[in-house]
Order: C-alpha cells, then sequence, then structure tokens
C-alpha cells in the first residue's frame, strides 16, 4: 500500500476509534433475551439507558413475570455520564397506613407469603416513570410498546420459565391457574406459548393515561380489591386502601460510597441491608491479605473461612441495625468505622469458625432480577427489581394481568423492638422493608469501571460480594466471575448455601473447621454485569448462565 494509502487508513482508523471511545458502545445484561432486545430496540430508536432500562423492566414483566413487575419494587442506580453523579430511586413497597407490627405474627412465613396482609403498596412504576421524567429522553409510552407487543403477540416459554411455572405458586388463585395452566392443568412447558392480553391492556393504559391510572385510577381500585384475597380469615386480608397507592411517592436518595484498596464502590443505602453489609464486609477482609489468585471455587480455604467469618458479622449487624431509616436511623457511619471495624477483626481467627453469635433469619425470596444498561454516552443505570417471592404473592390482579408482591414479608415476622434491640426492621406503617438488593457501581479515579447486582434474598449480600472480590482481586474476566461456583452466608449463625460445583476439597476442608455448609440444588444469584476497560475505554457485558442471561452489545 502506498505511505499517503496507509496514511489515510491509519487516519480513518484513529478517526473512528476517537468516535467510539467519544461515543461508547452500547451494552445491556438481563435475565431474559426478550427483554435485552426490548432494551435495544429503545436504544436504536434513540432512548438512553434510563429509558432503555424502562423497557427491559416492562419487558421483563411479561416474559419473567415471577421476578419483578409494576406489582412489586425496585431499587434503581443511575450514573449520568455528563455530571458524574450517581442517583438511587428507591422504588420499594411500603407498608399500608393500616399495617401493625405483630401483623405476621401468628402464622409462618409460608402462609403470610401468599395473602393480600403480605402485598405492599408497588413502586416499580413510579420508580421508573419518575427515573424517565429526570434523566430519560423518551415518553413512558415509547418504553411499554416493546412490552405491549410481547404480551400481546406472546412468546415461546424458554427452560428457566418453565422451571418456575411448576412452582405450586404458579397456580395458586383461580387467574394463575387460568394463565399458567393449559386446558389440562398442567403447568405451560419449554415451547409452550404465552400471551398475556390482560396484561398488555394495563400497558396501553398506563400508555395512555400515565401512571395516575395505576396509582389513583381504576387500576389502583382492581389492585385494592386483589389483596383483600385471604386464606387466612381476617388475619390474611391486606390493608391497602386507595389512600396508600395515592399517596404513594418513590425516594430519592443519594448512594452509599466506600473504598475498596483504590476502588470507589458506589452501592443502596438503607432501607436496604446489602450495601452496608458488602462495604463492611470488605473493610473487614481488607484487613487479611489473602491470596485469591484462582477466585473462590478453587481458592484457598483461608480465603473462603475468613470470607464466611467477615460475612456472619456483618449479617449480625443486619440483623440488629437495618430497617427504613425513616423509621429508625441507621447507624451507618458506626457500622462502617475504622475501630469499629478493627474490634471486630479482633474477634475473628482466621484458624477456625468464630463461636455461634446472633440468630437466623426468617426465609425470603430469592427470585427477584438484576439488569444492567450503559449508553454510547457512558450513562448507567444498574437496577434490581423485585416482587419479593418467586411470582410475589400469587394474587394477579383480576383483569390486569400482574402479579402482587409479598414483599412485606421482608419485615420482621415477630416485632423485636425492646430494651435491647431497635426493632429497625418492625413492620410500621409507610415504611420500607428492609432489602437486601444491592446494584451496585464501581469506579477508579473518577472512571466508571463496573455495574453489577443480583437477584437472592439475603444471599444477594454474597453474591455481590464474591463478584467484587472475583472482579477487583483476581481480575477474572466479567465471563469467569459470573460463572464461578457461589456460596452464600444466611446470617450471623453462619448457615452457608454452597452450590455442589464448589470444589469438594473445599466444603471437606470448611466443614472440618465447624462451618455449616448445607448444599443447594438451586442456583445462587443471578449477575448481570457490565464494565468498561479503564485503558481503551472498549465496554463489555457478561450475563448469569444461572438463569437466561443475555448481553446485547452494539
Ligand atoms: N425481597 C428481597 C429483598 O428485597 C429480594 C428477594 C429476591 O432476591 O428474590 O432483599
Amino acid at each position: 500500500m502506498p505511505r499517503f494509502c496507509r496514511l489515510l487508513t491509519a487516519l480513518t482508523l484513529f478517526l473512528s476509534l476517537g468516535w467510539a471511545h467519544a461515543q461508547g458502545e452500547t451494552v445491556i445484561t438481563a435475565s431474559h433475551p426478550l427483554a435485552a432486545e426490548a432494551g435495544a430496540t429503545i436504544l436504536h430508536q434513540g432512548g438512553n439507558a434510563v429509558d432503555a432500562a424502562a423497557a427491559v423492566q416492562f419487558a421483563l414483566n411479561v416474559v419473567e413475570p415471577q421476578s419483578s413487575g409494576i406489582g412489586g419494587g425496585a431499587f434503581i442506580l443511575v450514573y449520568l455520564a455528563k455530571t458524574h453523579e450517581t442517583l438511587v430511586i428507591d422504588a420499594r413497597e411500603v407498608a399500608p397506613a393500616a399495617a401493625t407490627a405483630d401483623q405476621f405474627a401468628h402464622h409462618t412465613f409460608g402462609e403470610n407469603s401468599v395473602n393480600g396482609i403480605a402485598v405492599g403498596v408497588p413502586g416499580t412504576l413510579a420508580g421508573f416513570a419518575e427515573a424517565q421524567r429526570r434523566w430519560g429522553k423518551k415518553s413512558l409510552a415509547a418504553v411499554l410498546q416493546p412490552a405491549i407487543g410481547l404480551a400481546r403477540q406472546g412468546f415461546a416459554v424458554t427452560p428457566y420459565l418453565a422451571h418456575e411455572l411448576a412452582s405450586p405458586r404458579a397456580a395458586l388463585q383461580p387467574e394463575t391457574r387460568a394463565l399458567f395452566r393449559n386446558g389440562a392443568g398442567q403447568p405451560l412447558q419449554v415451547g409452550d406459548w404465552l400471551r398475556q392480553p390482560d396484561l398488555a391492556r394495563t400497558f396501553e393504559q398506563i400508555a395512555a393515561e400515565g401512571p395516575g391510572v395505576f396509582y389513583q385510577g381504576k387500576i389502583a381500585g382492581a389492585i385494592v380489591a386483589a389483596q383483600r384475597r385471604s386464606t387466612l380469615g381476617p388475619a390474611g386480608v391486606g390493608r391497602m386502601t386507595l389512600a396508600d397507592l395515592a399517596g404513594y411517592r418513590v425516594a430519592l436518595r443519594t448512594p452509599l460510597i466506600g473504598r475498596y484498596q483504590d476502588y470507589t464502590l458506589v452501592t443502596m443505602p438503607p432501607p436496604s441491608s446489602g450495601g452496608l453489609a458488602l462495604l463492611q464486609t470488605l473493610g473487614l477482609l481488607e484487613h487479611f491479605p489473602l491470596g485469591r489468585a484462582e477466585g473462590f471455587g478453587a481458592g484457598e480455604l483461608s480465603a473462603t473461612h475468613v470470607t464466611i467469618e467477615a460475612l456472619r458479622l456483618a449479617m449480625g449487624d443486619r440483623a440488629l441495625w437495618l430497617g427504613d431509616p425513616a423509621a429508625t436511623p441507621v447507624p451507618v457511619a458506626r457500622l462502617l468505622d475504622g475501630h469499629y471495624l478493627l474490634q471486630l477483626v479482633h474477634a475473628m481467627d482466621v484458624e477456625k469458625r468464630m463461636p455461634d453469635s446472633g440468630s437466623g433469619l426468617e426465609p425470603e425470596g430469592t427470585h427477584t432480577t438484576h439488569f444492567t444498561v450503559v449508553d454510547a454516552e457512558g450513562n448507567v443505570v444498574s437496577c434490581t427489581s423485585t416482587v419479593e417471592a418467586v411470582w410475589g404473592s400469587g394474587i394477579l390482579v383480576p383483569g390486569y394481568g400482574f402479579l402482587l408482591n409479598n414483599e412485606l414479608t421482608d419485615f420482621n415476622r415477630v416485632p423485636k423492638a425492646g430494651p435491647q434491640d431497635p426493632g429497625a426492621n418492625d413492620v410500621r406503617p409507610g415504611m420500607r422493608p428492609r432489602s437486601s438488593m444491592a446494584p451496585t457501581l464501581v469506579f477508579r479515579q473518577g472512571q466508571w469501571l463496573l455495574a453489577y447486582g443480583s437477584p437472592g434474598g439475603s444471599t444477594i449480600i454474597s453474591t455481590v460480594l464474591e463478584m467484587t472480590l472475583d472482579l477487583l482481586d483476581d481480575h477474572l474476566t466479567g465471563d469467569a466471575a459470573v460463572r464461578i461456583p457461589r456460596f452464600a452466608v444466611l446470617n450471623a449463625a453462619g448457615e452457608t448455601l454452597v452450590e455442589p460445583a464448589l470444589s469438594p476439597g473445599l466444603i471437606d476442608a470448611l466443614r472440618a473447621q465447624g462451618h455449616r455448609l448445607i448444599l443447594t440444588p438451586e442456583p445462587i444469584g443471578s449477575v448481570q454485569l457490565i464494565g468498561e476497560d479503564p485503558v481503551t475505554h472498549e465496554r463489555w457485558g457478561a450475563a448469569d448462565p444461572r438463569r437466561e442471561g443475555t448481553v446485547i452489545r452494539f
């Protein structure tokens, strides 16, 4: 090639790479391919990351209805590239005004969770409408279109959805039996076609009239009627009123910010316990120079042992102090204080398990969903969204086709307030139940590097921690980090779930140290991750194979 041509080629390449950097790749990761596609459609139509995230959420309501939707709640972390700010929309469900501290005390978690009493005032629609109003480029109506299409035309049931449809919670009510069972009363199978015309109409009404139709209009009336369903007599009847729905407000929060080595972690503040427990555990682990060169799957025994112990300590503080900050101030600064963390470090033993402390926790749902988006300008959304247990309360709003959450079971089942305990997570009217959801962003020297999160109830804390260590300490690729086998510390008492793929040698050795490990047939978490290479600025995504995680990048 003549020299001039080579120069021209180099110049063209330089210009195009320069443009690619300024604009950057767009990446979406979600736990269902059709939801990721919905986000891509909106980006192709000129929407930004916030618009695309809203489209992903509404599509997930259609294709992964067991996990999230407009009948639930969400935490939405938004990083704005232009101003370098991260803001949080807290669209968590709230307890109705008539809620009482002992409303769950007389029944089990399982009983409460499938009755109207468990339904919190939903926040997801208000949350995305608010995010779009502040930062979006498209209308709410525009971002609802992909979900409307999917609900009306239908889609083929995927293996993960078929697995979840087999749960009895998918068919507790006549409406869910009609929708999710075939003519013979059997769960829909892989490849069966699922159409949701009621849900399509609901989305169309919201597109035409705005969120008001949900919070104050006819959908509100239908929600209030549906959450009166009870199999427990009056004790199971939901207490939500039209006034509770009309009064629902999202909270705009400042994220929780912490440092780990030379990284800055930006994560979810209370009412989630997730971000605080993550930062506390990292603060403890920084005192232990542990080699984790091969990650947790094959890592050193001492690293896993110490990590379990650090998580137990964080889970102990979580049980005592974490709840809605509007109800009981959460001593965030004290729990992250260096001197306090050092005291906890002194309680830890690198050789053996600490004696039992703290109590076990009530069961929690684990079927939430996480998705992440980065747009061409570098705006990032990291969102964890939920209806709590799989299929939420099991109550589908008749005629409207969406499930109501059972999020209020995230409150203490039995009130704890007393001389030794602030009862931070006791049921209180108008308050948000404690969560573990921890959508997280990582920066270095002001530059955005990573965004991730996971479902999994209290296991979210361990999963997000393991992701952080695998990515930042061990420099695993995103794909390796989402695949590596996980463990999850459930409570201060130290029951630890373990994926069977974790190395048998490690499992035996941990057991020999006294750790109580429970091999779980259910996968732990489902991480959706995006990142940007700090040097080349190339963006990438990784999605969890434990569900139908999908990455779209263009
Ligand atoms: N309700 C749980 C929380 O807010 C999430 C449940 C799940 O991950 O499925 O922490």
